[in-house]
């Protein structure tokens, strides 16, 4: 494996299921994505929501391995047909994980969680108690948690939250009842007071701290086979792409692997303006401390 490269040696993508996210997180750029998107032509915000059919078609486009994050630029269970999605990448065998707020208005989303044929990771992106994500934290959320520690969690996923977790998850979480389900679950709180510890989102977010790389520079994250497809299979470089800067093209338009493959070859003669303000990046003259890091990334 090639740990300089910016690309992973395979393909992966991250699913935005509905373009805008509900949960409005003060730590997200929605505000930019929102307006790049009203800037679009008018034939092309005609589709902001994935449904079954809009997911089956994409499936039927993308290499038959692709790793799938449920990620993207929004709650990926926003979408009510989520479940749907979950059924079928599993029956062909794909892979992925999932980072989600459990926020949804269908409870066979949550169920789909427990199928973990699919999903190899589950990271919970729960609520803080300073009101950061604009959350709802009731009987329902709270009947949704308990499934999903009991049915859907397993050693090595995530619980990580920006600033100190809600006082009454807190709660939730310690009772003795879930002790054992809870084992071999990683909780990582990112703190919301240390401007280092956000990311700028490769300057989408103005108050956190950046640095502007103006020579050429290599994705540590190695995010060059990792774009973001939106529901009307628009496709952008990677996540941090929140104003829709760096398109690559559309899967229904054109062959997803030449997409994919001329933007690597483009990317090493020039890359785009969003990339050299980004945490992830680094001057090509430092390749050797990028070397290190990843290194140091996959031995934990
Ligand atoms: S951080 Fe995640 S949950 Fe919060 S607004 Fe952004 S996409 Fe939505
Ligand atoms: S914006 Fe950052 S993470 Fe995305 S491809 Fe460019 S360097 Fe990599």
């Amino acid at each position: 494996m090639d740990f300089t490269s910016s690309a992973n040696d395979f393909y992966s993508i991250e699913m935005t299921t509905v373009v805008g996210c509900a949960r409005q997180c003060s730590y997200c750029p929605q505000d930019n994505l929102s307006k790049a998107w009203s800037e679009k032509k008018p034939e092309e915000r005609k589709v902001r929501l994935m449904t079954k059919e809009i997911f089956t078609s994409m499936l039927n486009l993308l290499p038959k391995n692709i790793y799938i994050y449920w990620t993207g630029y929004a709650e990926p269970m926003q979408a009510p047909d989520f479940h749907t999605f979950v059924k079928e990448a599993s029956s062909r065998g794909i892979r992925g994980e999932i980072s989600t707020t459990l926020h949804t208005n269908n409870d066979e989303n949550i169920y789909a969680l427990a199928d973990r044929k699919h999903l190899d990771k589950l990271s919970l992106h729960l609520p803080d108690q300073k009101g950061y994500m604009k959350s709802v934290v009731n009987d329902k959320f709270f009947e949704r948690l308990d499934f999903v520690v009991r049915n859907c969690l397993k050693e090595g996923d995530l619980i990580h939250f920006f600033g100190p977790l809600n006082n009454d998850i807190i709660s939730f979480l310690k009772e003795p009842q879930y002790r054992t389900y809870l084992e071999g679950v990683k909780v990582d709180e990112i703190p919301m007071d240390d401007v280092d510890a956000l990311t700028s989102r490769a300057g989408n977010i103005e108050t956190a701290n950046t640095t502007y790389h103006s020579s050429k520079v290599f994705c540590a994250a190695r995010r060059l086979r990792q774009p973001v497809i939106l529901p009307n299979g628009d496709l952008y470089i990677c996540c941090m792409d929140y104003s829709l800067s760096a398109p690559l093209g559309n899967i229904f338009k054109s062959n997803y692997v030449d997409i994919i493959e001329n933007n690597i070859k483009y990317f090493r003669k020039s890359q785009p303006e969003i990339c050299h303000k980004c945490e992830w990046a680094e001057p090509k003259s430092m390749r050797k401390s990028s070397l290190l890091y990843v290194k140091s990334l996959l031995k934990k």
